[in-house]
């Protein structure tokens, strides 16, 4: 049924709702709460000055509003609660004072102070019972949350049945509630009973129909043809040879997988999972050599231009001695740059080509694409990967590399269409970063720390995490540690800032002037570019450490200690320091991650981003894990007892997956 045919939604609310990808009734229906709010009427004699409450009223006296400046006003009157008459008060409402007439009942949801006998209001509601759930959703420029309210309520009213995902089996043998009453329970739940009900069931609905995909995924893959390199072991061996370290237990392993593969008919999809610092670069090069040698061409996409950067020199050193000839691509280049580097592909005049997105521009036309490396994988999309992947004429070998230290049945749920190779072990000659958590009140001791590092010519990196929802506050407590800083060091250090909202051409000129030394601090509001490499950085302080999860400072520990010198990372923070003592523990991202697991009973999983390729409106990958690991397994064991077949649904997937590449 068509949005267009749901009483009263006009043309330019349906425009609104075709923004949010809602143009059935069935999708109006799918466009779940992502929170609610709990009235609860209590009697103002309950009240703690603290914590917000509801109380029922009515109006006493004529409302009056005053201007502050534009638009910033306040609504001020009177209204009798429980018997008692309260000054109540409530910002930018000018706009009802016509409305709250004297007589009127309201709720108003707000703070009481008892000895100045004044509310101060957040919100005023009309017509609410004394115990309600109130669903709030996610709302764009122009859509009212009453409007969507309304609209819902008219969809459920149309008792429509919608399509059940999850096969019958499981819904009984899990007891799962009805999707239509899973569906009008998560919108209009009663009571907290009524939402566990309905997420358990949606969520683990959304989940099966994820894992059945990469279950086909990754019975296609095992299927595909694709190359099969020819190239002279022995050659790689020399070059292994010639380097001047001594390769890992687990790069040897990692390398070993990739020459087999990459020598075996069937397509290459392998994802090399590894610690920061635990040495990925070398197992691609190596690949890219072997690719070579076959007489192919290697596409290497990094996610940012300086990692394509760094990337490139990193080769370009490794292949000094060779006649493999290089080429950097990126979206800074001019027009007749590219082109340049377009026709170099083109003609095969470069063997491997360094770029960020813009590989996968449709200008580049390969002359013979053998292998695509993505570093740091979780930042592309499905999509993306795809439309690498169909760049050859048979589709080329993908390796992706990424560092993010998931429990290998984490990897293998989200993963499970890619083979695994696990570097666990790290080069031996790392130095470990030296870690302490530290009391906000033990600043100084950082502070002293800093500046032992910044005169002995080093530099700092410096994390202030995300404190409140708006971007805007953020920003400024980012500033006040600057300034902060600035006066704790006389102005005599350079300090920068970067942070989420700047632009990406913004973010590299100061990853640049970080990386040539001229910054000495850099204070970042949110994570620092992936896989970056600061060799002079040696120190990393992290603010508020308890708003992460261990893997994610652990990522970001990862930014330090890239070089023969000593490195330390502070983690300030008053609460939870017996976890964050793990990180002083250890330094081994696996142990930390499934340390993490053990703790909080959720994963950090920092990095897989519910974005791009994984995007789930209820479930939520941390901590639905359990759920998640066991819809896995049912799709899995529903895919091979071909109980699909069945199921026109999940017959449909299978084929558009399978036959429509
Ligand atoms: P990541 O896995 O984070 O991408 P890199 O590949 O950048 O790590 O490696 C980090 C550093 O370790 C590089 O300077 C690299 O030359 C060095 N390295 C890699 N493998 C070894 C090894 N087996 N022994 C010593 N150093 C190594
Ligand atoms: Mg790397």
């Amino acid at each position: 049924m068509n949005i267009e045919q749901l009483k009263g939604i006009g043309p330019k609310n349906q425009a609104l709702l075709h923004k949010l990808d809602i143009n059935t009734v069935e999708d109006l229906l799918g466009y779940y709460p992502y929170r609610y709010s709990f009235i609860n009427i209590i009697n103002l004699n309950e009240a703690t000055s603290t914590e917000p409450i509801y109380v029922k009223g009515t109006i006493a006296t004529v409302p009056k509003v005053s201007y502050i400046r534009k638009n910033f006003n306040y609504l001020s009157f009177v209204a009798t609660v429980n018997e008692k008459l309260v000054n109540v008060k409530i910002f930018n409402r000018a706009f009802l004072k016509n409305i709250l007439t004297v007589g009127k009942a309201i709720v108003l949801l707000g703070k009481y102070d008892y000895l100045k006998n004044s509310f101060m209001a957040s919100e005023i509601k009309f017509n609410v019972q004394d115990k309600s759930i109130e669903p709030h959703y996610h709302l764009i420029s122009g859509l009212k949350e009453s409007m969507l309210i309304k609209w819902v309520d008219t969809a459920l009213a149309q008792n429509l049945n919608i399509a059940d995902h999850v096969p019958d089996y499981y819904n009984e043998k899990y007891e799962f509630i009805a999707k239509k009453d899973a569906v009008n329970l998560i919108h209009r739940p009663r009571t907290m009973a009524d939402i566990k009900k309905a997420k358990l069931k949606l969520i683990y609905e959304e989940l099966f129909d994820y894992t059945f995909k990469i279950n086909v995924l990754k019975l296609k893959n095992e299927k595909v043809l694709g190359l099969k390199h020819q190239f002279n072991r022995e050659e790689i061996t020399d070059f292994l040879a010639n380097l001047t370290f001594k390769l890992t237990e687990d790069q040897v392993t990692a390398i070993e997988d990739i020459l087999n593969d990459m020598q075996d008919e069937k397509r290459m999809n392998r994802l090399v999972l590894g610690d920061v610092g635990s040495g990925k670069t070398i197992v691609a090069i190596i690949s890219a050599l072997a690719n070579y040698l076959s007489g192919y061409q290697t596409a290497f996409m990094a996610p940012t231009e300086i990692l394509a950067k760094q990337h490139y020199e990193t080769i370009k050193n490794y292949f000094a001695n060779t006649n493999l000839k290089l080429l950097l691509l990126t979206g800074h280049m001019r027009a007749k740059e590219k082109q340049a580097a377009y026709a170099k592909i083109q003609n095969h005049e470069v063997d491997i080509i360094i770029g960020t997105h813009a590989l996968i521009n449709d200008n580049v036309v390969f002359a013979k694409l053998g292998l695509v490396v993505i570093d740091e994988q979780h930042l592309f999309g499905v999509k993306q990967r795809n439309a690498l992947q169909e760049k050859g004429n048979v589709g080329p070998d993908v390796l992706y590399l990424s560092a993010t230290p998931i429990p290998r049945s984490y990897a293998l749920c989200l993963y499970g269409d890619l083979d695994l190779s696990l570097i666990k072990t790290k080069p031996h000659r790392r130095k470990e970063v030296i870690t302490k958590v530290k009391k906000e009140k033990e600043i100084k001791d950082v502070l002293f720390k800093m500046l032992e590092e910044i005169k002995a010519g080093h530099q700092i990196f410096v994390v202030s995490p995300l404190i409140d929802e708006s971007e805007e506050s953020n920003l400024n407590s980012v500033k006040k540690l600057q300034e902060k800083l600035n006066t704790a060091f006389n102005n005599q250090v350079n300090i920068s800032i970067i942070h989420g909202k700047m632009k990406q051409t913004e973010k590299d000129t100061i990853m640049n002037d970080f990386l040539a030394g001229e910054i000495k601090i850099l204070i970042s509001t949110t994570v620092i570019e992936v896989g970056i490499d600061i060799p002079n950085a040696t120190m990393m302080v992290i603010f508020n450490a308890e708003r992460f999860g261990l893997a994610a400072l652990h990522q970001l520990r990862g930014r330090v200690g890239r070089n023969d010198l000593t490195s330390y990372c502070y983690l300030i923070s008053d609460h939870d320091n017996a976890r964050l003592k793990v990180m002083e523990e250890s330094t081994d991202g696996f142990y930390i991650s499934e340390k993490d697991f053990e703790q909080r009973g959720q994963g950090d999983l920092f990095g897989i981003k519910q974005s791009g390729d994984i995007t789930f409106k209820l479930a939520n990958i941390k901590n639905d894990h359990k759920i998640l690991f066991q819809a896995s397994q049912d799709s899995a064991q529903f895919l091979k007892s071909e109980a699909y077949l069945a199921n026109p649904y999940y017959q449909k997937i299978l084929d558009d997956i399978m036959f429509l590449d």
